[in-house]
């Protein structure tokens, strides 16, 4: 199983005596490219942290109110944020996703390429597979 936040302890206690787990918990990177308006983002950053560091680019994510979730269980199960009735789930605004799959390889899943995974994974998440990286669409404020 794989687990990067709030929830992740208890899931992680009841399943790693008898199953592989791998704790994302410590893959905190966020980065913003301005020109494209495009946000990077790893599952263990919580939707508190990513609107803080979007609040120093003057832009936003429709995440949860809550800061402490998670936002790669939140993205992957469709994300209902503070502005569900105007954006829509998150996971709408999420343009590509970098995936370990089974195999250990790293492949980019967008509208292009390895689309099945990105259909796939949203929002019912990505089973054998690891969402790496998160690339979405950041509103102005
Ligand atoms: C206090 C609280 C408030 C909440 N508020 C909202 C809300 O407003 N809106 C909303 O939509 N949801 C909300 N949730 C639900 C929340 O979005 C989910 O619990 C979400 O799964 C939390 O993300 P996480 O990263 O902590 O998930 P985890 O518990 O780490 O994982 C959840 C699932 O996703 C899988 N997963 C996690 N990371 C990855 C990855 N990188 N690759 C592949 N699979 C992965 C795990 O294997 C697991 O099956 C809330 C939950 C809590 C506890």
């Amino acid at each position: 199983m794989v687990a990067a936040g709030e929830i992740k302890l208890r899931v992680v206690e009841e399943y790693a005596r008898t199953n592989l787990s791998i704790d994302l918990g410590a893959f905190k990177e966020t980065a913003f490219d301005e020109s494209a308006g495009i946000v990077s983002v790893t599952p263990a950053v919580t939707c508190g942290e990513l609107n803080a560091y979007l609040s120093g680019y003057d832009r936003f994510v429709s995440t949860s109110d809550c800061p402490t979730v998670g936002l790669g269980g939140f993205l992957l199960q469709g994300g209902v944020g503070m502005g569900f009735s105007g954006w829509g789930y998150a996971a709408e605004q999420i343009a590509s996703i970098d995936v370990v799959t089974a195999d250990g390889e790293l492949v980019r899943a967008d509208a292009q390429s390895n689309s099945n995974l990105l259909t796939s994974a949203l929002p019912v998440g990505l089973h054998s597979s690891i969402a790496r990286v998160f690339y979405f669409s950041a509103s102005g404020r």
